[in-house]
């Protein structure tokens, strides 16, 4: 499957929102377009209740110019976000993607199949119940997940710790809801909170790696989020490091990157874990904290443990960008003390691997996650589906 930029449709509309205010002939300026196809796009949009004409202002006495903005209030969507400790954040905003209301709802325990999609459908629910119908109800939603999603196809491979198996999760939501739900991994979504307020030539190729209780990777291509050829996102968790050499991993396989660069990959190592059992994800991050306190006080066997982190996970991002010669990379960690405490091993051994002409000013940026942004990337993979299909929702 080869790599698909956004449609000019929605490449119009994303224009339009990051300008906030924008003229047709502007616009054929920002996108590349012809005025024939802004005419035709914008006149569609239009019509169907996405964009609105707005008059502005002009100095002297000329005619006030007509520029196009979104219709933020159109329409409600739901943005939500399945985490690894179990807690669904559900979100609702309007088009722009500006939260109306957010809700957090513990579930109950691992659930799975029919289970699973029973009880995010009664978290979107309970969420709009919670507004006292102040609001629209959504008019589509986006959830994301910490598994294996073929998100095209709306099928959910794996959500550890179960076994994989093929579960069709969009289309029973879609049941329950009935309205449009798009499904995808969690780490495309932080891509895609991240690409929201950035046009698409300046993200360009660049891989967003999350780490977290795993491994994520979102990989984007003139700034749109590529999975793989069957559609699915790409597990770099699993890729092999010969610092897990002979780790079994969940995944079936062993000697996988996330045993050992990930927090709980870390934490299992951990000579004082091994023979208790991790037992959630507030444990692993209990554990990890206490793990970087032992590592602060210049403690030898915790300080490996960190460094062995960075430095796995620096070749193999190294590896990576040796082969796609990405535009740059961003790291996005869930605790700082990863930062801290792997980030110098990572650094040198990214730079030690990467190929000269690569090595010298590769961008590469670490931060830690800010967990409120994830919302916004299902609202904007909800946008993404809804608005680069036919027919186009209608909301005039
Ligand atoms: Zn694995």
């Amino acid at each position: 499957m080869s790599p698909q930029p956004f449609n000019s449709r929605f490449h119009v509309i994303n224009s339009v929102r990051r300008a906030g205010t924008i003229s047709r002939v502007e616009l054929v300026e920002t996108t590349g377009l012809s005025a024939g196809s802004i005419s035709n796009i914008t006149r569609e949009l239009v019509d169907h209740g996405i964009l609105q004409e707005v008059r502005e202002a002009t100095e002297g006495r000329g005619r006030p110019r007509m520029a196009l903005s979104i219709n933020a209030q159109a329409a409600t969507l739901a943005g939500m976000l399945l985490r690894p400790n179990g807690v669904v954040d559900v979100q609702i905003t309007n088009l722009l993607g500006e939260a109306l209301h957010t809700e957090h709802y513990p579930l109950a325990s691992a659930l799975e199949g029919e289970a699973l999609a029973d009880a995010l459908a009664d978290c979107l629910r309970r969420a709009v119940a919670a507004t006292n119908w102040n609001l629209a109800r959504p008019c589509a939603a986006g959830i994301g997940m910490f598994g294996t999603v073929a998100s095209a196809a709306g099928i959910l491979h794996w959500l550890p710790p179960g076994r994989p198996h093929p579960v069709p999760l969009q289309a029973m939501l879609e049941s329950r809801l009935a309205i449009p739900v798009f499904i995808d991994n969690d780490a495309n979504l932080i891509a895609r909170s991240e690409c929201w307020r950035v046009p698409e030539e300046a993200i360009g190729k660049r891989h967003f790696i999350q780490i977290g209780l795993g491994i994520g990777l979102s990989n984007t291509w003139e700034g749109t989020i590529q999975n793989g050829g069957r559609g699915i996102n790409p597990e770099f968790g699993h890729v092999k490091s010969s610092i897990a050499a002979g780790l079994d991993c969940p995944c079936g396989g062993t000697g996988c990157l996330c045993l050992v660069a990930s927090l709980w990959g870390i934490v299992s190592r951990d000579a004082d874990s091994v023979h208790e059992p991790v037992t959630g994800h507030a444990d692993i991050l209990g554990r990890f904290e206490a793990l970087a306190a032992r590592a602060r006080k210049g403690d030898g066997a915790a300080t490996a443990l960190f460094e062995q982190a960075g430095t796995a996970l620096g070749l193999a991002l190294a590896n990576m960008a040796n082969i796609s010669n990405p535009d740059g990379a961003t790291v996005i960690v869930e605790h700082e003390a990863w930062i801290e405490l792997s980030g110098p091993a990572f650094h040198a051994a990214l730079t030690a691997n990467l190929l000269p002409f690569l090595g010298a000013d590769f961008p590469v940026a670490v931060r830690c996650d800010d967990l409120e942004l994830h919302p916004l990337g299902a609202i904007a993979m909800v946008q993404e589906r809804l608005f680069q299909r036919d027919p186009l929702p209608d909301w005039s």
